[in-house]
């Protein structure tokens, strides 16, 4: 693509409220506008970004057998009412009420529409197990919004569901989507640590919550030096240089952000919405469920904070908005341009996504949208162009190097 039709609007200075770097970059990046606390829009570059997460989702969670759907955002009360919720979810949730004096809310989680979609489906146990999934925009009035995409009034979310007959299968659906969380964030860019957590709001068995590292966290995550125990803190009480409940080791404390969380719900709501199938004895019997969040901004904002820099963002390679970004200083001298765009054709008909910045700007300030913009690979076509030779980066790596043009698609 031509940068000068892409819509990247950089900023010199953040905006006086961004208050964490990945927040500060984002803005000045041109990746996402804020239009009050909370609720941003994403420009071009940054839904980019959101649509290649979300195609990794897809991916990984199609192959262990879950089908997409999309359920409403808009949700009515009377729902809400049949599992308890609408009285008990609390200022969090956004309420409205329609011209006919109907209440609704804008849903911050669908438990309750699930449920009412799959038990009219489901009278036997020959129609379970069932694995949905949706990625939808999920609204909830936080107390505190900030962060950035961190803690959104209005975000994007992966929420998926299953229905089992057994507790067993419960357990095997329930590791299915750990590993396929493991597999998403990795590819994402993201190294997790999975810690034991506290059901909330949701409520059920048991939960665990992805957590990425970082010191702009919210959560404080206690772990043992020696062993596998991690628990958020909520959920242990523990305190750094506590003693560790499984072995001997001593537990330090980290912060992190939350990125996934997924609950073994049982029975809760299939048993409160009623929804019961037939068993093997000809029994009525609930439902048992498990559901698994995965927070989609706050994950392109979780991988902004752990891969940038001063001068800007260093996407992970598969959700760069771009892999190549071709910098031509000036595209008046003649090597030069056609050199360009011959880099440009030919990465193009390679499948490679390629952004050249073919405006009329100095290359100074060329250098700097490209440094705050991140896309991992850059060519700077320059005064070598005459003998074909182009200075290529990785920025991963942070090496330059001068190479011939030919031999760029092999580097990537
Ligand atoms: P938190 O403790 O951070 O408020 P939560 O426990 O309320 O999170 P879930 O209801 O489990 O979150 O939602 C699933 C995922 O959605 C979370 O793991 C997180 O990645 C994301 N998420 C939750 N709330 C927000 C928010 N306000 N803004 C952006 N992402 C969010
Ligand atoms: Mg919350």
């Amino acid at each position: 693509m031509k940068q000068s039709l892409l819509f990247v609007p950089t900023l010199k200075e953040a905006p006086k409220d961004a208050d964490v770097k990945s927040h500060k970059l984002m803005s000045r990046a041109g990746i996402i506008k804020q239009v009050a606390a909370g609720i941003y829009t994403y420009l071009p570059l940054g839904y980019k970004v959101i649509k290649k997460i979300e195609e990794i989702i897809r991916q990984e969670l199609d192959k262990i057998g879950a089908s997409e759907l999309l359920m409403p955002a808009l949700q009515p009360k009377d729902l809400w009412d049949e599992s308890g919720r609408w009285d008990k979810y609390g200022p969090e949730l956004m309420r409205l009420t329609d011209r006919k004096d109907r209440d609704f809310c804008l849903g911050p989680t669908h438990e309750e529409v699930i449920t009412q979609v799959v038990r009219d489906y489901v009278s036997s146990y020959k129609k379970l197990p069932l694995a949905l999934y949706q990625i939808q925009t999920k609204f909830r009035d936080e107390m505190r919004p900030r962060f950035g995409l961190m803690r959104g009034r209005e975000f994007i979310m992966k929420d998926a569901y299953t229905f089992s007959e057994t507790e067993e299968d419960l357990e095997r659906w329930y590791k299915l989507f750990t590993k396929a969380y493991i597999d998403i964030f990795k590819r994402c860019g993201l190294e997790t640590k999975i810690v034991s957590s506290d059901v909330g709001q949701i409520g059920g068995d048991e939960a665990d919550e992805f957590m990425v590292m970082s010191e702009v966290g919210e959560d404080t995550i206690t772990y043992c030096e020696k062993c596998d125990y991690a628990a958020n803190q909520e959920h242990s009480l523990l305190n750094s240089g506590d003693k560790c409940p499984v072995c001997d080791g001593t537990i330090h404390t980290a912060k992190g952000i939350e990125v996934g969380n997924i609950f073994k719900l049982g029975t809760k709501y299939s048993e409160s919405m009623n929804g019961k199938f037939a068993g093997r004895d000809g029994k009525p019997q609930p439902m048992i469920m498990g559901c698994y969040g995965l927070g989609i901004s706050r994950t392109l904002m979780a991988s902004v904070e752990q891969h940038s820099n001063e001068s800007g963002i260093v996407w992970p390679k598969e959700i760069a908005p771009f892999k190549v970004h071709i910098v031509p200083i000036n595209l008046k001298d003649e090597d030069q341009y056609k050199l360009a765009y011959e880099i440009y054709e030919s990465l193009k008909s390679s499948g490679i996504e390629v952004l050249i910045d073919d405006r009329a700007e100095r290359a100074g300030s060329k250098f700097k949208d490209a440094d705050l913009i991140g896309i991992p690979f850059r060519v700077v076509v320059g005064k070598d162009a005459k003998d074909l030779k182009v200075e290529f980066t990785d920025r991963l790596k942070g090496e330059k190097e001068l190479v011939l043009a030919s031999e760029i698609l092999a580097l990537i």
